[in-house]
């Protein structure tokens, strides 16, 4: 990220330059040193996977869990806990968090192949036991995979590429395209189950002439977006996907029936809340707090704000009012003679860091 300004400065000064900020990708990092400095340095990377310089230095690269820059486990929660990292749980407290053996080993299903399920799978299988993986999709990654669209959030694309490649090195016995049913459950003979199915976009109804796509399905192209749009919903998603849209030259405009988007302030790191809006300001995308959306016409979406009513001009409009726990499967086999578990999104609907830790919580106990 600084590179430009480490290339100016080397011809400026005899003394060694040290080079940080996103240094995470290691060919970047070596073609640096000599032209835009001598030394890097690792901050966060170095809280994801404490290992990053070991695993450079063998060119184990594809091994290497990725910094998110969610300051979800690290800044974001500093004031109020020890410095930790939403994909590394164990951060901040390896001496007593950390992963033992097995007592027996066992035989895991696990349903699911999103982050919560991929995370349940890497540590068991780290521990000694035996697991079966089953995605009902073509791919690994769940909602990581619409979530890491965006440049900016390419990262999150890298989060699934470090785990594809342990499930290989753990020896997960993963099956793609296998949904697990309460019917098919038991022909796994596993001696547990851990439901990890994670969770799907609400779908709303708005009366009048434009359909309503949800953010998910613009994000993975399944639905073309025109260049207005009116996105429902100012929480992170829709605010992500306003500023993806607007990066692409469309005119974006937000709609949030509460008074502040993105949960107001204080519910996400502020250092991401306020990149996040400036970067919506700068992109120009329109923000419109306590205003609800009425209806659609073929000139865009009627909304009402103060008793007021006007139309926001759209041609497309894209609604991301959350998302709802998908624990049909739990709720099937949770009665089982075998202990069934539910974990990640499927249990509660949250974020990237509380599937994982949730997950790593349940799997160094089994
Ligand atoms: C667009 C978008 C952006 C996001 N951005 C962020 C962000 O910036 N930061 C953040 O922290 N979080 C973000 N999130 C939330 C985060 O992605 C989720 O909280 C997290 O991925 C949940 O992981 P999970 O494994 O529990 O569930 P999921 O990712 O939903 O994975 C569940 C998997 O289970 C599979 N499955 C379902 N039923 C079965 C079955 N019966 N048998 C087999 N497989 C089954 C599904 O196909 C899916 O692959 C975002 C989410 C979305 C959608
Ligand atoms: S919490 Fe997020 S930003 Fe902080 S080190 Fe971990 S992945 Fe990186």
């Amino acid at each position: 990220m600084y590179r430009e300004f480490g290339r100016i400065l080397k011809q400026e000064v005899d003394v060694p330059i040290i080079l940080a900020g996103r240094m995470d990708n290691p060919e970047l990092a070596e073609e640096s040193i000599g032209t835009c400095c001598d030394i890097i340095s690792y901050g966060r990377p170095l809280l994801a996977d404490a290992e990053i310089a070991t695993k450079i230095k063998e060119g184990r690269v594809e091994e290497i869990r990725p910094c998110l820059g969610c300051h979800e486990g690290c800044m974001g929660r500093i004031a109020n806990a020890t410095v930790s990292c939403a994909v590394n749980p164990a951060c901040g407290r390896e001496n007593i968090y950390g992963l033992t053996p097995a007592l027996q080993k066992k035989k895991i299903l696990v349903a699911g192949g999103g982050i919560a399920g991929m995370e349940t799978a890497r540590v068991c299988a780290l521990r000694g036991h035996d697991v079966v993986l089953c995605e009902k999709s073509d791919h690994l990654g769940g909602n990581l995979i619409p979530g890491g669209v965006p440049h900016f959030k390419r990262y999150d694309l890298k989060l699934v590429d470090y785990y594809k490649r342990q499930m290989e090195l753990q020896g997960v016995e993963v099956h793609l395209n296998t949904e697990v049913t309460a019917d098919t459950a038991k022909s796994f003979q596993a001696d547990i189950i851990v439901c990890a199915s994670g969770s799907t976009p609400k779908q709303m109804t708005v009366n009048g002439e434009l359909p309503v796509y949800t953010a998910d399905e613009v994000l993975l192209g399944k639905q073309d977006a025109s260049d207005q749009i009116v996105i429902i919903g100012g929480g992170l998603v829709g605010c992500e996907t306003a500023l993806w849209l607007a990066q692409q030259g469309k005119k974006v405009s937000v709609v949030e029936i509460l008074p502040e988007i993105l949960g107001e302030h204080g519910a996400m790191p502020h250092m991401n809340y306020y990149m996040l809006t400036d970067l919506l300001n700068y992109h120009k995308v329109d923000i419109y707090t306590d205003t609800k959306v009425l209806k659609t016409t073929s000139d865009g979406v009627v909304v009402e704000t103060d008793g007021t009513q006007k139309v926001l001009p759209a041609k497309t409009v894209i609604a991301s009012i959350g998302y709802k726990e998908n624990n049909m499967l739990y709720e099937q086999l949770k009665d089982s003679e075998i202990p069934v578990y539910n974990i990640g999104d499927s249990r509660q609907v949250h974020n990237i860091m509380y599937a994982i830790w949730n997950a790593y919580e349940l799997a160094r106990g089994l």
